[in-house]
Parts: C-alpha cells; sequence; structure tokens
C-alpha cells in the first residue's frame, strides 16, 4: 500500500506517529519503543517485522495492513473502547510515556494478558467454546473478512480445526474460496497448507484446481517457510519451488572443520532424533534465526544517538511458558552459538529435513548445494566460550513428566553446545 496512507498512520500501542514495524499476528503497525517491548516477550506473544527493512511476501504485507487500516487494533483494545474504562482510570499508552514501565505495562496487559479483548460471556467448558469458534472460523474464511477471523483466533478457535462434519480445515475453505489474505492469517496461526481432508486433498490441490494459482504458489512457500528461511539466512536465495526444488543447502565455504569425526558424529546424532524432537529443535533454531536477523535490522534501523540499544536488543530467546524449562533453556543457548557453528547448525538442520521429507540418504545432492561466501561473517553474534562443534544427542520428549531429569537437561545442553566450565 501507498507510502503516503502509511505516512498518516499511528502506532497501535502508543499513537505515535510514523510506526516503522509491523506485528505480523496482531495486525498491527507499532513504533520502535514499542516494537522494543513486543520483541522482549517472544514471538509466542508478538511476530515482528520491519516495514522496509525486511523482506515480505507481498499477501503477507497486504493482510497486516488490511487487518491494521479494518480496525484490528480494537480486538486488542475492546475494553478501553467502553467510556467507563477512562472512568476506572485504565487508558492507552501516549507517545509521551516512558517506555518503562509506562508503554511495557500497557503492552504487556494488551498482548500477553489480553487484559482488555472483548471475553465470552460464557466460558463453563473451553473445549466447547474453542470447538464452537473454531466452526465459526471455517465458515468465515470463505469471506474476505479479516478482522472477524483475527477475532475468533484470538478467542481461541483454532487454525487447523479439523470440522467433524465437513472433515476439512479452515485452510482448504479459504484456498477453495481463493482467499488469499485468509490463508496468510491462518498459515500465521499455525494453519498446515500440506493437510489433507477427508478425500485425501491439500489446500494446495483445492486452489490449483480452484484456478487460484498465486494462492497456490503462496501455499507451497508457506509449507516450506521453515527451511526456506533457514536457507535465506545462510546464503540470501530461496529454492525455486515452481520448478520443483524445494531445499537449498548451503556448505561452508570453509569445510574444514565440517569434515571432522566429531562433525560427522554430531550429524548422526541429529539424525536419530525423533520426528518430534526434530521439529522442535528445527522451530528453536527458526526463532533463533529470527531473532539474529530481526537484531541486526533494529541495530541498522535505529537512531544510535538518542537510543541506548543496548538495553533495546534481545540478547536471547524470551522465555516461552508452554515450552518445558528445559526447552527453554536450549533456545536460550542458541544465542551463545557463534556465527560459524550457528551455520553449522543450521545446515546440518537443512540436510536432515531434506532427509525426512524425502526419504533420501544424507549425502548432500548436487543441484542444491551453495556455498556460503560472506553472509556469515557478518552475522550479529556473541563470541562462543569455547571451540566444541555442536554435539546432538537424543533428549526426552518435553511432553515426557520426566523430562525434566539431570539426565535430559544434560543431553540438551549436550545438543546445544556445553557450558564453558
Ligand atoms: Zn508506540
Amino acid at each position: 500500500m501507498s507510502k503516503r496512507l502509511r505516512s498518516s498512520e499511528v502506532c497501535a500501542d502508543c499513537s505515535g506517529p510514523d510506526p516503522s514495524w509491523a506485528s505480523v499476528n496482531r495486525g498491527t503497525f507499532i513504533c520502535d519503543e514499542c516494537c522494543s517491548v513486543h520483541r522482549s516477550l517472544g514471538r509466542h506473544i508478538s511476530q515482528v517485522r520491519h516495514l522496509k527493512h525486511t523482506p515480505w511476501p507481498p499477501t503477507l504485507l497486504q493482510m497486516v495492513e488490511t487487518l491494521y487500516n479494518n480496525g484490528a487494533n480494537s480486538i486488542w483494545e475492546h475494553s478501553l473502547l467502553d467510556p467507563a474504562s477512562i472512568l476506572s482510570g485504565r487508558r492507552k499508552a501516549n507517545p509521551q510515556d516512558k517506555v518503562h514501565p509506562n508503554k511495557a505495562e500497557f503492552i504487556r496487559a494488551k498482548y500477553q494478558m489480553l487484559a482488555f479483548v472483548h471475553r465470552l460471556p460464557c466460558r463453563d467448558d473451553d473445549s466447547v467454546t474453542a470447538k464452537d469458534l473454531s466452526k465459526q472460523l471455517h465458515s468465515s474464511v470463505r469471506t474476505g473478512n479479516l478482522e472477524t477471523c483475527l477475532r475468533l483466533l484470538s478467542l481461541g478457535a483454532q487454525a487447523n480445526f479439523l470440522h467433524p462434519e465437513k472433515g476439512n480445515t479452515p485452510l482448504h475453505v479459504a484456498s477453495k474460496a481463493g482467499q488469499i489474505l485468509q490463508a496468510e492469517l491462518l498459515a500465521v496461526y499455525g494453519a498446515d497448507p500440506g493437510t489433507q481432508d477427508s478425500n485425501g486433498k491439500t489446500p494446495v490441490d483445492y486452489a490449483r484446481q480452484g484456478g487460484h494459482h498465486e494462492l497456490a504458489e503462496r501455499l507451497v512457500e508457506i509449507q516450506y517457510e521453515l527451511t526456506d528461511r533457514l536457507a535465506f539466512y545462510l546464503c540470501g536465495r530461496k529454492p525455486d519451488h515452481k520448478n520443483g526444488q524445494h531445499f537449498i543447502i548451503p556448505q561452508m565455504a570453509d569445510s574444514s572443520l565440517d569434515l571432522s569425526e566429531l562433525a560427522k558424529a554430531a550429524k548422526k546424532k541429529l539424525q536419530s532424533l525423533s520426528n518430534h524432537l526434530f521439529e522442535e529443535l528445527a522451530m528453536d533454531v527458526y526463532d533463533e534465526v529470527d531473532r539474529r536477523e530481526t537484531d541486526a535490522v533494529w541495530l541498522a534501523t535505529q537512531n544510535h544517538s538518542t537510543l541506548v540499544t543496548e538495553t533495546t536488543v534481545v540478547p536471547f530467546l524470551p522465555v516461552n511458558p508452554e515450552y518445558s524449562s528445559t526447552r527453554n533453556q536450549g533456545r536460550q543457548k542458541l544465542a551463545r552459538f557463534n556465527a560459524h557453528e550457528f551455520a553449522t547448525l543450521v545446515i546440518d538442520i537443512l540436510s536432515d529435513a531434506k532427509r525426512r521429507q524425502q526419504g533420501s540418504p544424507l549425502c548432500g545432492s548436487k543441484d542444491s548445494v551453495e556455498l556460503i561466501l560472506k553472509t556469515i561473517s557478518t552475522q550479529h553474534s556473541t563470541e562462543s566460550p569455547n571451540n566444541d562443534q555442536p554435539d546432538y544427542d537424543s533428549v526426552a520428549s518435553d511432553e515426557d513428566p520426566d523430562a525434566d531429569t539431570t539426565a535430559s537437561r544434560a543431553s540438551r545442553q549436550k545438543l546445544l553446545g556445553k557450558d564453558a566450565n
């Protein structure tokens, strides 16, 4: 959308001028200061992207713009619109408010506690309510009304809900109807374009069948988003899905370390992880890539004379209370990998993701190997306390009640690099 339109927009949290970031999953535009608070809360609360300096899939940006311009922010500030809330002293943050504590407290109440979201009158049985909301979502996605769907998702509707009578998910419905922005929103909330309906068909199949070619291509991209992002991080390029290439496996220009026995053993251990644990690790690495890239954008776009950047950089992945403490510790340790170690881990994840998807032996295929020549040397990272190669080991499942044993902590520690002692 035009810059002219955007310049008249204000930060969704403090009404400050010229918001330059977006919160993708909240459908809002926010200013630098408020963005620093969003980042400190973690991606499970807010997924931020810079409006100019982060590369956007065009329809994803269009989705966020549509939401914001249609008042999606009122979903998160519903009860503040009630005149009675003014009497009670509750109010939005102001541009002049201090980031800490004023803006930060407001933003935490708004997005983390959902303190101002409209509550449903009856919440006796959460599972029934969620099912009902999911059914509403299922029928709403065939229209272009994004705010309704975001409202339903904010109240607990499930993006991957398999409708018991219709045998399909909201993404199947949106794809059939050619609703590309709805598909973007559902994907942000975790909808899987590879899910089969009761006829064995995926949303991609329906998009193609309906002649919605842009949507079909975008759904394939979304399916490979995790590995595409990892590849792009290392070599600045994404696979050519249209021509059937789904993976790029970069190689280190300096590959002497990768050929070591230790690295080979580490790869083998990564391969022995269950699919579930492998997916968790891959998602954690994705979050870490996002943290490093967003930090780089943050540092490049800040006015260093007016902001203390040390306090606004996010030093490691914020805690996600839905994850076990073991997993949260492992996620935080990813920040201690130096650029070379982290690149090695990312390459191993990419290789193994490809192997798991294609069932092919791990030997590096010729068509998709790319040398990393420059990117990693410029990555922002801290020095590792030692020179150990990343060492993968099997870890207990986080769903396992016994997961937090010394043994699994030790193996998780081993997995993500050892302590300096
Ligand atoms: Zn703001």
